[in-house]
């Protein structure tokens, strides 16, 4: 079997690369080991950035729970920070669990005209002498969902594009290995049914205690509740270091006193938890690169692009799975290897154009924020100035304006372009 471009994983970055390759006329297949409506551990939420994404792939989010903005605590405040009307950027998030965001993610690149596979594990790239990947070895995923996959052995194709999440199988066969250096973070998250569904703001805890706030202990990590409709909530905690060091915390058992202290009336009890309590890593600030190079393309998080600044992932999959396809169809048009080498390269340097200076100042942040006396200071000092706060949101959910803006757009700006790409 052979296509233009092989796409390995159908979560947001594989869909939205597939989408927008098919749009543009390319033969794509997209190999997804689980089926549609699998799960994937989550904070669901999805800020403008995701959302002018979404629009950009025409999904419908008719009925999807809306947020008006953050409100975040700590350090003796409470704040309430509305998502700007922007030119580029909506005033509102959405939050979707992702059994239902991913299936209508990968329905949209069905209905495009992308070939899905589902049920089937790339196990391997395909490699010519030259090491140039050529496609990738499948095979039916072992015990899988729906039994009596069949699946081709070998799909070759000139493109393959590796959004297979953090595993990053083909990266790391190729010898793509990710780099230490730069921040990991790790979140566990569960749902429950409560009355907080009916909370119209994400809500974001940037300090947790055991018990009654400033009375008990701190426990390590920043925490997160909203609504994703359907009357559940999605509760989370996470933590992020500079470097992709493990760390010794027991996240789980964290989360368990945190939830064991909660207000009763939120209604955090084991009775009302829906599903399991789900761990998962997040690869941050472009910690696996080059993303692209012979023949093989790195989408989302398997380019370690979830952000430094406050772990949101599925915006910036979203976004590399369309750059990824300007690039990859560009390439199509062109008459010569050479060429087509060149429009592939436009990929690594759109994302480097898009995120890379933004990113080397959220391995800053990160290498601010893991020190718990230093986040400590800026969330009492920080958090009662609100003009500083709507820079901090601006900057910290990557809404800030890449051309024009006010002031705030202004200095961010500037300040991205003062550093060299990550
Ligand atoms: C606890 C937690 C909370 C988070 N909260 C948020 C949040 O609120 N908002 C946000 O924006 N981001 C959040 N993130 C980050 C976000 O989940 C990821 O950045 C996002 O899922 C990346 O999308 P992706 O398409 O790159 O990878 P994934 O979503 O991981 O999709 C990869 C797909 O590839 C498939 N696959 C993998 N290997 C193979 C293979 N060999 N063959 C075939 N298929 C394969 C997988 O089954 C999967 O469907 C959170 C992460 C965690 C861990």
């Amino acid at each position: 079997m052979s296509a233009d471009v092989v796409v390995v994983g159908a979560g947001p970055a594989g869909s939205a690369a597939a989408y927008h390759m098919a749009v543009a006329g390319l033969d794509v297949i997209v190999l997804e080991r689980g089926e549609l409506g699998r799960d994937k551990v989550c904070g669901d939420g999805l800020t403008p950035s995701a959302v002018t994404e979404l629009a950009l792939m025409g999904v419908d989010t008719t009925g999807w729970r809306r947020n008006k903005g953050l409100r975040v605590i700590g350090g003796g405040h409470l704040l309430h920070i509305p998502w700007p009307e922007q030119a580029s950027l909506p005033s509102y998030g959405l939050a979707r669990r992702r059994t239902e965001l991913d299936r209508d993610l990968a329905e949209r690149t069905v209905a495009a005209g992308a070939r899905l596979l589902t049920g089937v594990t790339a196990t391997a790239p395909l490699t010519s002498p030259s090491g140039r990947v050529i496609g990738v070895e499948v095979r039916p995923t072992p015990r899988a969902a729906r039994p009596g996959v069949t699946a081709p052995a070998e799909i070759t194709a000139p493109l393959v594009v590796d959004a297979g999440g953090v595993s990053a199988r083909l990266a790391t066969a190729v010898g793509r290995a990710k780099d230490v250096r730069r921040p990991l973070g790790v979140a566990v998250r569960a749902y429950f049914r409560s009355p907080r569904a009916d909370d119209a703001w994400m809500e974001s805890r940037l300090e947790l205690w055991d018990g009654p706030a400033g009375k008990s202990e701190l426990l390590p990590g920043y925490g997160w509740m909203w609504s994703v409709g359907d009357g559940l909530v999605n509760v989370g905690l996470g933590s992020v270091s500079s470097r992709a060091a493990t760390t010794r915390i027991d996240y789980r058992a964290v989360f368990n006193r945190w939830m064991e202290r909660a207000p009763a009336s939120w209604g955090f009890t084991p009775d009302n938890r829906v599903g399991r309590l789900g761990s998962a890593a997040l690869p941050m600030a472009f910690n696996r690169k080059p993303h692209y190079a012979d023949g093989l393309m790195l989408l989302g998080d398997a380019g370690g692009m979830v952000s430094p600044f406050n772990g949101e992932g599925i915006a910036q999959a979203l976004m590399s799975g369309r750059l990824a396809a300007r690039a990859a169809a560009c390439a199509a048009a062109r008459s010569t290897a050479a060429g087509r080498e060149k429009a592939l390269g436009q990929y690594p340097a759109a994302m480097a154009e898009r995120l890379g200076g933004y990113y080397t100042l959220g391995r800053v942040f990160v290498s601010l924020i893991e020190h718990p006396e230093v986040m400590r200071i800026c969330t009492r000092y920080g958090l009662g100035r609100r003009r500083l706060m709507r820079l901090v949101s601006k900057l910290l959910s990557d809404g800030w304006e890449r051309r024009g803006g006010d002031g705030i757009d202004h200095f961010i700006q500037l300040l991205t372009r003062m550093v060299p790409a990550a």
